[in-house]
């Protein structure tokens, strides 16, 4: 999980998709988090006023279900 609160890049440790996190502001407290579109690792999660967003820059490949 990226473990810092500013924006950066991601690396998905399951699937190795890169994406960019871009951090945000709203006025209502909010509670949400983000899922990797390829695997669906969790990326990120809060809960405050400080949203995030994941913009995918390369897909990794989904890992093969055992
Ligand atoms: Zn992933």
């Amino acid at each position: 999980m990226y473990d810092s609160d500013s924006s950066g890049n991601y690396t998905c440790p399951k699937c190795k998709s890169e994406y960019r996190i871009h951090q945000g502001h709203v006025p209502m407290r909010d509670k949400d988090q983000i899922n990797c579109d390829i695997c669906g690792d969790l990326i990120k999660r809060w809960n405050g006023s400080r949203v995030f967003n994941a913009e995918l820059l390369k897909a990794g490949e989904k890992p093969k279900q055992e």
